[in-house]
């Protein structure tokens, strides 16, 4: 038998299942509340019967296709090729994510992945307090607090800093839901506690000028998260001149092949973060975050606020 490559235009079968995945309760942040994930599985077959797979979970507030949208995107195909897989178009970034991770899924070594340091998304609110102890009692030491959420928000945080043992850290992040003069505060009480790794987000996107200047004044460092959904708007923010932290959600962000070539080009400090994704696309991420070695807490520590 000869080894003969085949020519890349064989189509893989495709076929797409819509699925939905409630949290335990719902997780609040500054935008509402969200009670069930939904998105939808893909998998590509080839002419030898391989199957593998990808996961398309859209998260529309930070610039990805809705489900909607990615589900009509799907029904053009039932059979999809390595070219068109490539030449999926930059609006459908958690298309571009799925089908990339399941190409790669048919010749890829997976990494060893247990032992990650993973960043434990705790309850906004007072219900903290008597949360982070079960992620610490797992040996977590990153957690993770949304602020601009509840009022007394200032007061649960100065008892947060003095419960949490020496070698923890906390990340707050305000999903763009603060005024200026608020992010100061913030930023005045992240300063002073030792504690804070840093803030995602303080304001909405279209004030990146003014979280320039907050970057400059205060020494806990700002990571931009709804800032850069997608990773055009990434590679827009660092040549505007953006040097903090980057939140990378690699589900929404788009081709896992432009990541890399973005990662080549720029020294970037990221985060890899969580959508809420099954396993099938948090493997795909964690790949990534592992070739790409990130030495941040990575933002998946959320599988607590799932049933199962
Ligand atoms: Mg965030």
């Amino acid at each position: 038998m000869t080894n003969k490559q085949l020519p890349i235009t064989i189509p893989y079968q495709l076929a797409i299942t819509p699925y939905e995945k409630p949290f335990r309760q719902p997780l609040k942040t500054s935008y509402g509340e969200w009670k069930t994930r939904q998105g939808i599985i893909i998998s590509l077959q080839d002419t030898a019967g391989n199957i593998s797979y990808g996961e398309i979970a859209p998260l529309p507030q930070f610039g990805s296709e809705t489900l909607e949208q990615a589900l009509s995107f799907c029904s053009q195909f039932s059979q999809i090729t390595e070219t068109e897989i490539y030449e999926i178009p930059e609006q459908f970034p958690a298309c571009q994510f799925a089908f990339e991770s399941a190409l790669e899924r048919f010749s890829r070594t997976p990494i060893y992945q247990e032992n990650l340091q993973l960043s434990c998304l705790l309850p906004a609110g007072k219900q903290a307090l008597e949360t982070w102890q079960s992620g610490w009692k797992q040996g977590q030491k990153t957690f993770k607090w949304k602020i601009g959420v509840f009022s007394q928000e200032d007061s649960w945080f100065e008892q947060l800093i003095n419960q949490l043992p020496d070698d923890c850290q906390l990340r707050l992040d305000a999903n763009g839901g603060l005024t200026f003069s608020q992010a100061e505060q913030w930023l005045q009480l992240a300063d002073a506690s030792g504690k804070v790794e840093l803030i995602e987000q303080p304001l909405p996107p279209n004030q990146f000028q003014q979280m320039q200047e907050l970057t400059v004044k205060y020494q806990t460092p700002i990571a931009l998260d709804e800032s850069v959904g997608t990773l055009r708007q990434l590679e827009n923010c660092y040549q505007q001149g953006w040097r903090d932290i980057f939140v990378i959600k690699c589900a929404i962000a788009g081709s896992p092949r432009y990541l890399r070539q973005l990662c080549q080009h720029y020294k970037l400090d990221l985060i890899f973060s969580s959508v809420m994704e099954t396993d099938v696309a948090r493997e795909a991420a964690l790949q990534l975050a592992t070739e790409l070695s990130s030495h941040r807490a990575l933002g998946f520590g959320v599988n607590h606020w799932f049933t199962d």
